[in-house]
Formats: structure tokens, sequence, C-alpha cells
């Protein structure tokens, strides 16, 4: 059964579960986010943005492709941390040759600065997280033009006038809109500010009370309530989408939680994935 979280016209859906399995899918960019585990009805999503090699994130990437190719479906494109690269190609091949027929896929390394075309008006970009073995999250942005300032008090005439004498009214800018962190330390947020800024955050948050400290959070490279409620004032989201909550909590301990310890400031704009 997936879960559903609606953003205006933005649908995700999926499961994210600690340690079991994570995968959510953003059909409006035709993309998942993980693929810990993969509905079958879902294999027709073309797009695949991996943050780590845990299995729990990445145990469906054979099945995906291999029910692709024999679906005779385009070969989907799986984007990856470097440091996975080399391994998963191995161990794709390795699949390929048990099943006895070829996997057809394109595998890419994202990194840096690059940026990676959705579609015209969306791309995205890999920012590094911090997690015990390479990871990354993904942030996807929207391309917007707007009016320079100073020609705002101008009516729809001049702007066309100015328009054919070749000026350039226009400012061009990429919006962070959704950025989805994978497991990860609370270092990513706060060094990145597009994921600050991100009007959608998916942000793990694995542990949530003291039998599980946010030292031992921290040790194991996860985000605990406590730290998302000492930093608070650092979210700017319109919507900060807590996921990968550890098995050990109920859904009901989970919001009964996060409701009494989340100040009241952020409380309405923070939605858990259960
Ligand atoms: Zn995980
Ligand atoms: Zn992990």
């Amino acid at each position: 059964m997936s879960v559903r979280f609606f953003y205006k016209d933005i649908e995700f859906e999926g499961i994210s579960e600690g340690g079991i399995r994570t995968c959510v899918i953003v059909k409006k960019f035709n993309l998942m986010f993980d693929i810990g585990y993969i509905h079958p009805e879902r294999i027709h999503i073309p797009n695949v943005l991996l943050t780590h090699a845990h299995i729990d994130h990445i145990a469906g990437v054979p099945y995906y492709i291999s029910q692709r190719s024999l679906r005779k479906l385009s070969p989907p494109n799986i984007y990856v941390h470097r440091e996975i690269y080399e391994k998963l190609e191995q161990i794709l091949k390795l699949f390929s040759e048990l099943e006895g027929f070829d996997y057809e896929y394109n595998l890419q390394v994202v990194q840096g600065n690059e940026t990676i075309f959705l579609n015209n008006n969306h791309n995205f970009k890999a920012l590094l997280s911090n997690h015990r073995i390479p990871s990354q999250g993904y942030t996807i942005y929207e391309h917007v033009k707007k009016l320079k300032p100073e020609y705002l008090g101008l009516d729809g005439r001049d702007i066309a006038q100015k328009k054919m004498q070749g000026e350039n009214l226009v400012n061009e800018l990429d919006i962070p809109m959704v950025s989805f962190s994978g497991d990860t330390t609370i270092e990513y947020v706060l060094q990145n500010k597009d994921v600050m800024e991100s009007k959608i955050l998916f942000l793990e948050c694995t542990y949530i009370d003291e039998v599980r400290s946010t030292s031992h959070a921290r040790s194991w490279g996860h985000i605990h309530l406590d730290e998302i409620v000492q930093y608070a004032s650092c979210f700017k989201n319109e919507k900060l989408v807590l996921m990968h909550f550890s098995k050990r909590y109920s859904a009901r301990y989970i919001k009964e939680i996060v409701y009494k310890k989340v100040p009241d400031f952020l409380r309405d704009r923070v939605h858990c994935f259960l």
C-alpha cells in the first residue's frame, strides 16, 4: 500500500520505512527517488535518482531494469553518486548474465554543479549528503523568467516594443522546488541553502525519541527529530515532509511525538510521510 502526498499540482507516491524500503515517485517529473522496492505498475517511470547504495534504497534496480527490458520499454536513466557507478554496473552485468538476456539502461553519474534537464522548465542537481557511505540528495529546480524590476511599471505595449528593440527584459532563475535527502545527517540541510529554501523538502527523520538519542542517530548517519526542532528556524520550506522513520515506532506514536516536539511556527508545514 502506497502513501500519497500532494503539494499543489505535484503528487508524491511511495513508501519510506527506515532500513526497510524507500521509493518516492513524482509523476509530474516522470521520476522516482530511490528504488528500495518497486510496484510492478510503476515500472514505466523512466528516471531513477539514487541517493546511496544501502539495500533499502537500491534493491529494486535489477528487477526494474529486467522488467523494462522484458516489456520493451525504453532504457531507463539511473542517476548515481560517482562512487556507486562501477560496482552497480558490475552487479547489473552479472544479473544480466544470470537471466540470459541484455539489460538496457543508462547509468549516469551526477556530481558537482552539473545540471540535468528533465523538461523545458525543470532540471535537477545532486547535492552531497552526509551518511556512512557515499551519498547525495537531489534538488529539482523550476526555471523561470521574471521581468526585471526596472520594467515592472511598463504596460504590455511598451514591453513588446522594447522586446522588438532587442532589450533583455527578464532575469532567468532556477527556483528550488523539491529536495529529497535520502539518508543523511542534519548537515545536508544546514550546508545547502537550496535545500532549506526548497518549496518541498522530503527529509529523513529516522529517530524521534530518547531511546535512540541524537548522538546515536548521528553516529549512524541519520537525523533525530530533536535536531529538526533545534534548527527549526532554518527550514524555509512550504512543506517539510518527514520520512524514513525507524520501524520501531508506530505511525500513531510518530504523529503524536512530532506534533508535541515541533514548534508552533513550523508545525503546520510539517507532514509525516506515513
Ligand atoms: Zn535507509
Ligand atoms: Zn542508508
